[in-house]
């Protein structure tokens, strides 16, 4: 059956025709030959019954006569008979009458018995026994035996006739099939060749002739239907795509087109961006550079000899010019970080000298408004850093600067601890306490935004822009640090902010101040502030002083006494000025009118200092006076200088004070490089007040010209103004570091720039500068530099061993 499945359609027709017709033939044929055979067996057995019927007949005599010899002889008339093989004459009793056998049979007869009448056909041949009667009465049987030879041959003859249809009809029925099956097989075949060609050749054009209106036909027509659809749908999906190209390339015109208008676009920003920020640093350098002069010379004449109302306007002018300069350096700063151009420093830098630094200049304007500006660092917060100590610095004075700005009365207090330290990562925790208005819990957030202010209401009262904290917020985020605050209305408010630096672990070198040992000295501190008491005491132990702490004038005199009496007196009384009751001076005026404690050296500190404060010390016998905040290392040098260790003035009983401290330092030897007048007069003045020696030029080749004079190395240090005609600041800078690779020199450059624009630090370092100060010069700034130069200096021990040797007081 497998087979017949795989075979051609045109095979399967043939042979299921074949097979029918030869089934049907073959079955018709087998019917009439089992009827033919019905039909002769019925036939011989007539003949053979006649037959019998005529030798009864014959034979009545013979038997009536006992006649053997006539019955033998009817017998042998069978002869003719040529299909009767045996023939047996029973008389009545059953006896054999007369026999025959057919002579040619090879074979012994066994005569059966005698039966009754009846005909009987076995496998070998036809048995008749039939009664012979005479009037009614039996007198005897006749037997007869014939074989099947006749039917045999008849039927062998009819299989031969059979097998011969069968074959002719199978040849006929081939023929006709092999005909005939065209009618279904071509068809189904062409359908086939068309589906193939197309699938073939993609040519969804061709269609299948259609031959007959059957189902063939129907197939037909469907199948040709379907191809129509196709080829539609084909050439539908054909214009569809040509359309489609074309919408793809209107499209990649429009996009180049839309690409370069984006472009030029982008030039366009690009330019307008560099147009705002070239804008943004002219505009800074012209504001800057009257602002500049504005202040300067108002710093100077508020130095000259005036009567109140002179000094009342200037100081106004000093005020606002300031407070000008703030505003617009928070909208120049607001921008650039608008803008993205501020960039971070990353530097090393002395925590603790720069906080210092940055409160004192703070502190001014707190104890104008009569508050204490203490600044608590704890030990473990460490010395060396890395960041932007700049940005560090404005942080805080907005912070600061807020503080005082909205606390009448009180104190502020900045605290740094270390939050936590991971590796060579220090995370500093910053913190500024005031006891001001507080700020309401609605403001909290908004007040971190950029131009929002608690209560618009203040911005009478209090002024400002509402930038700084937008600013700080920024700053903050870009140390990847965090800002917040807390605060209770009419209580006060915490700012704080935390952010990672990263720690500087090159070792330090001691300061000379450093380097002499304060260990076990016993000291008594007296402040009423229990903030102040603690820093002072902290520091003290940090210089592993034995500080005592008291609250007051009463309780220092008790424990004055007290430590007399154990025969361990203090040699160093660190008081406060302004006490409630027992002042600081009303103390020291107690103390020196005792014998018993006159031995100790006092050393005030006070927050707003009042003239005739310094004639009153001196009159006390007190020997240092310093104003509030202090930073350590200049405190430690007071206490050095006072315990007769440090560099002291010239004078051996003279009182020190941070103006002392400051002309027990050398005057240096300037350089001052300027082209604008005004700006060179006024640092003249400032560094020339200070003692420093100057020397002016008005470009960078004069600059050069000078130098050469003293052979490169008659000069401390060099102001650098950056843009000058003829020779430019970097130039000039660039030709200096060239001629000291082959001396192995290094002198100071410290650059002036009217651009506070980013890069310019970098610019100016990169040119081998080492510092920058930003114009207008502001004189505090200016000898921080100065100073800070000369410390550094100082700890590579050049000056020191040149500088005027220390002095012990008597
Ligand atoms: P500005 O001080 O110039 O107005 P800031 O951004 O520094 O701008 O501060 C925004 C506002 O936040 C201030 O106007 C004030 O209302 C509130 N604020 C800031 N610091 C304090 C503080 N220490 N105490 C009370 N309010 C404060």
């Amino acid at each position: 059956m497998g087979a017949f499945k795989d075979i051609s359609i045109k095979s399967k027709l043939r042979v299921t025709t074949m097979l029918t017709v030869c089934a049907a033939l073959l079955l018709a044929c087998l019917a009439f030959l089992a009827y033919d055979l019905v039909v002769f067996r019925a036939a011989m057995k007539n003949d053979l019954m006649v037959l019998a019927e005529i030798i009864s007949d014959n034979s009545t005599a013979a038997l009536s006569f006992d006649d053997a010899k006539s019955g033998q002889q009817i017998l042998e008339g069978l002869k003719a008979k040529v299909h009767i093989t045996d023939a047996v004459i029973y008389r009545a009793d059953g006896r054999v009458f007369a026999a025959f056998s057919r002579p040619d049979l090879q074979r012994d007869f066994h005569r059966p018995p005698l039966q009754l009448d009846g005909v009987t056909f076995t496998s070998e041949g036809v048995l008749l026994f039939h009664t012979i009667t005479l009037d009614g009465q039996p007198i005897g049987a006749i037997y007869l035996e014939s074989d099947l030879e006749e039917m045999h041959a008849r039927t062998q003859k009819f299989v031969a006739i059979t097998l011969a249809i069968l074959l002719g009809s199978a040849l006929l029925a081939l023929l006709l099939a092999s005909r005939l099956q065209r009618v279904v097989s071509v068809p189904i075949l062409q359908l086939s060749e068309t589906a193939q060609a197309v699938s073939a050749e993609k040519n969804y054009a061709v269609r299948a002739a259609k031959h007959s209106q059957d189902e063939l036909g129907h197939l037909t027509d469907v199948f040709n239907e379907m191809l129509a659809q196709i080829q539609q749908h084909d050439l539908d999906l054909q214009r569809h795509r040509e359309h489609l190209e074309e919408e793809v390339a209107a499209r990649t015109a429009e996009l180049l087109r839309l690409n370069d208008q984006l472009s030029q676009a982008l030039g366009e920003a690009q330019a307008a961006s560099r147009a705002k920020s070239d804008f943004l640093a002219n505009m800074s350098h012209e504001i800057r550079t009257p602002m500049n002069g504005i202040l300067g010379m108002t710093e100077l004449a508020l130095d000259t000899d005036l009567n109140a109302e002179q000094r009342d306007y200037l100081e106004l002018v000093k005020s606002s010019a300031d407070a000008l300069l703030t505003i617009i350096n928070d909208i120049l700063d607001f921008s650039k970080i608008e803008a993205g151009k501020l960039e971070l420093d990353l530097i090393e830098f002395n925590l603790r000298d720069n906080l210092d630094l940055t409160i004192k200049t703070l502190a001014v304007r707190a104890h104008q408004k009569g508050l204490e500006l203490t600044c608590d660092i704890r030990p473990e917060v460490p010395e060396m850093i890395r960041g932007d100590p700049t940005r560090l610095r404005q942080i805080i004075v907005n912070l600061v600067g807020n503080a005082i700005k909205f606390t009448s009365h009180g104190e502020i207090v900045l605290r740094v601890d270390l939050e936590s330290l991971l590796e060579d990562i220090a995370r500093l925790h910053f913190e500024v306490a005031d006891t001001g208005v507080g700020i309401p819990p609605d403001k909290r957030k908004l007040i971190f935004e950029a131009f929002t202010q608690a209560d618009t209401s203040t911005t009478r009262k209090f002024g400002g822009t509402g930038l700084g904290l937008a600013i700080s917020t920024q700053l903050v985020a870009m140390m990847h640090g965090k800002i917040w605050v807390e605060s209770e209305l009419g209580k006060g408010s915490v700012f704080h902010f935390s952010a990672p630096f990263s720690l500087v672990m090159t070792h330090v070198p001691l300061k000379l101040s450093e380097s002499i040992s304060l260990e076990g000295i016993v000291v008594l501190v007296v402040d009423d502030n229990a903030t102040n008491r603690r820093i002072l005491g902290d520091t003290l132990s940090r210089w592993l002083m034995k500080p005592a702490l008291a609250e007051g004038g009463e309780q220092a005199l008790e424990l004055l006494h007290q430590a007399r009496d154990n025969a361990q007196p203090f040699p160093l009384i660190l008081t406060d000025a302004h006490m409630p009751g027992m002042d600081g001076f009303a103390l020291a005026e107690r103390i020196r009118q005792d014998p018993t404690l006159a031995g100790a050296m006092i050393m005030m500190l006070t927050s707003g200092g009042q003239r005739g404060d310094a004639a009153r010390c001196r009159g006390l016998g007190v020997a240092a006076y310093l104003t509030k905040p202090i930073r350590q290392s200049e405190l430690r040098e007071a206490v050095l200088t006072a315990l007769g260790h440090g560099p002291s003035p010239e004078v051996p009983s003279a009182l020190v004070t941070r103006h002392s401290l400051r002309e027990g330092h050398r005057a240096l030897r300037v350089l001052l490089v300027e082209d604008n007048l005004v700006n060179q007069q006024l640092a003249l003045r400032l560094l020339e007040k200070r003692g420093h020696a100057v020397v002016t030029a008005n470009n960078g080749r004069e600059a050069l010209a000078r130098l050469a004079e003293t052979a490169f190395s008659g000069f401390h240090l060099v102001l650098m103004d950056l843009q000058m005609p003829e020779m430019d600041g970097f130039e000039a800078t660039a030709a200096i570091r060239a001629r000291e690779k082959s001396t192995g020199e290094h002198l100071w450059i410290i650059a002036l720039t009217a651009h506070a624009i980013k890069g310019d630090e970098d610019r100016c370092r990169a040119a081998g500068m080492d510092d920058y100060i930003s114009k207008p010069i502001h004189a505090q700034e200016l000898f921080e530099v100065i100073e800070r130069h000369r410390s550094e200096a100082n700890t590579t021990s050049i000056e020191v061993a040149a500088g005027p040797s220390p002095r012990k007081r008597a």
